[in-house]
């Protein structure tokens, strides 16, 4: 999550810069924003607003801290806290953008139009849809909860997907107990209603989990004292370990700090249906068992929105299960239109696929073998390019390409060392299995949104100099370098004021120290002043007086 708050400061001046100058460009490209989240959101913040006539489109009128939402769900902060109204993030940036509180539900790439329908009452006319036309659109809508088609889950589980979903458990949580509580159930039924499931290891249904056995033993326990010992809590996955993102040791730490904790941790379970009283799941050792429960939270990935399925259906990409992109963002084969963040994959381009591109352009000479040299000059460029043959080179312990040149030869001497087109295809036949997919996290949105923001604030300049620093493929002359993700790190937190965190460089920190680094980053990474201080004054309250427990 790297928004950059130096990007605000200077927002702050150049907007009123422009009072002063008033930079009146005739004719302003049309650029249209979808969706208010980490993407659209950073996009919006970095991007010039003077040099276009923007207008952003989301059914929700703020943006949403979502790595704080497990925190919603036990009161330890307050849904207004994390959220920002985006008329206010607009106006900071002097308020020229306008925004419309609407739905887009079909994108008509042809004639460059998006088809929006307003979601606030239905007695507007022609139910609230509207058409708006762009010159560049950027699509940054997130994604969706995948059930998987299980059955009852739509029904019968919540999500954590928005703000509304951590109100809707907080609100549930305290119904489990409130029934459970009451004077006329047995203890099965007790029993039922104070189990509570989590579908899904990631990221978010472990640090629910966690979360909820936080407020469960450190507040509700003293308020429900005769049903404590009841409470059970569940996490179910269907993969062998929860966390698999993570290294190995955090992995292992979480489980043993989970077992210990109290929480029935089932790895290796699918779960295959939900009923208002049971949850059913499969394992291949132990066949279906049905479990009851109170309250289930499902949590176990995420899946493309069904306005953009039919726009892949409708550009040729029917197949895929993700819109794909070039490494500069751009929707494959449809003029202006980028896509960033959840609802988005960027299709890497194989080194394979432009071997011959590549040798031909590095064999300066035209002897039609490459030299060491020959191959090391075009190198840097190789690298921007095609990010895998860096990361093959690294994981392979190889120091640059002479020694991939060596190996590709054998054992030869390395100064006299040429390839043809044959052995510089096998010397790189390996290196896009190293082709990685970025995660969907706020991290990559935001950092998309701030690289696309710097691409439209230079466009002009780079369709006036088309020439770039990108010279391998005949295609892939762009003025503006691919992107290119910098991860900054992971946190799980797994309760108890113990955090895991996975820094870059393999560098792993576990414990309360790594709580409080926790505490200070998303402290710094909030979007505003106001959200910063409520933020730290709800943990703060939470530190004095615990949870708050009435909803
Ligand atoms: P979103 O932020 O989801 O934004 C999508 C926007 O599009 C929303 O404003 C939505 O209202 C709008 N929209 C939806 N449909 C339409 C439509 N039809 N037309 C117009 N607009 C539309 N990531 C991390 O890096 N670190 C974390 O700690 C972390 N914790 C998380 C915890 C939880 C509980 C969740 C749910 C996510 C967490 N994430 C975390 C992931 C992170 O929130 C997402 O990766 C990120 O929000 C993706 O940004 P986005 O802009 O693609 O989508
Ligand atoms: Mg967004
Ligand atoms: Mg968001
Ligand atoms: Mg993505
Ligand atoms: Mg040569």
């Amino acid at each position: 999550a790297a928004a950059s708050s130096g990007g605000l400061v200077a927002y702050a001046d150049s907007g009123s810069d422009a009072a002063v100058e008033k930079p009146q460009l005739p004719q302003r490209k049309k650029v249209v924003v979808l969706g208010t989240g980490w993407g659209g959101t950073t996009f919006l913040r970095n991007l010039d607003s003077r040099l276009y006539d923007v207008q952003v489109i989301s059914p929700r009128n703020y943006f949403a801290f979502t790595p704080l939402l497990p925190s919603v769900t036990s009161g330890t902060v307050e849904p207004r806290s994390i959220v920002e109204p985006i008329r206010r993030i607009l106006e900071k940036k002097g308020g020229e953008i306008k925004f419309w509180e609407a739905e887009c539900f079909k994108i008509d790439s042809q004639n460059k139009k998006i088809h929006c329908r307003s979601n606030i009452g239905t007695n507007l006319e022609g139910n609230g849809e509207f058409l708006v036309d762009y010159d560049y659109l950027v699509v940054a809508v997130g994604a969706r909860t995948n059930t998987f088609n299980t059955p009852g889950v739509v029904e019968n589980c919540h999500f954590l997907k928005e703000v509304e979903d951590a109100q809707k458990i907080r609100r549930s949580v305290m119904d489990c107990f409130e029934r459970a509580s009451l004077p006329f159930l047995d203890e099965e039924e007790r029993k039922k209603n104070l189990h509570f499931v989590v579908v899904g290891g990631g990221p978010t249904g472990v640090e629910f989990a966690a979360s909820l056995r936080d407020f469960v033993t450190e507040d509700l326990s003293k308020l429900y004292p005769s049903i404590q010992h009841l409470v059970k809590i569940s996490l179910i996955e269907a993969a062998d370990h929860i966390l698999t993102m993570f290294d190995k040791r955090i992995t292992n730490f979480a489980e043993d700090k989970f077992g210990r904790d109290g929480i029935d941790v089932k790895t290796g379970y699918k779960v295959v249906k939900v009923s208002k009283d049971a949850i059913t799941m499969q394992n291949p050792a132990a066949g279906d068992i049905s479990v009851p429960y109170g309250m289930a939270v499902w949590s176990t990935g995420i899946g493309t929105r069904p306005f953009i399925v039919e726009f892949m259906k409708q550009i040729g990409q029917g197949n895929r299960r993700v819109l794909a992109t070039d490494e500069w963002l751009r929707v494959r084969e449809c003029d202006g239109v980028y896509a960033i963040g959840d609802c988005a994959t960027i299709n890497q381009r194989r080194v394979m696929e432009d071997i011959a591109e590549i040798f031909r352009v590095a064999d300066k000479d035209k002897s039609g073998t490459l030299t060491v040299k020959e191959i090391q000059d075009v190198l840097d460029d190789i690298y921007v390019r095609y990010p895998q043959v860096q990361l093959y080179l690294k994981s392979k312990q190889m120091n640059g390409i002479a020694d991939l040149v060596r190996s590709a030869k054998g054992d030869a001497e390395k100064e006299s060392v040429e390839l043809n087109i044959e052995e510089f295809k096998k010397a790189l036949s390996l290196v896009d299995s190293q082709v990685k997919f970025l995660p969907a996290t706020a991290q990559v949105a935001s950092q998309q949104g701030q690289y696309l923001a710097r691409c439209f604030n230079k466009m002009k300049d780079a369709e006036e100099h088309p020439e770039g620093p990108i010279r391998i493929r005949g295609e892939g002359r762009h003025r503006f370098r691919p992107f290119r993700y910098r991860h900054l790190g992971q946190f799980a937190p797994l309760g108890g004021e113990q955090t895991a965190a996975q820094l870059p460089g393999d560098w792993i920190s576990i414990g309360h120290s790594t709580q409080w680094l926790w505490y200070s980053v998303y402290a710094t990474k909030q979007i505003s002043w106001r959200t910063r201080l409520l933020v730290v004054s709800d943990w703060t309250r939470r530190f004095i007086f615990g949870r708050d427990s009435s909803c």
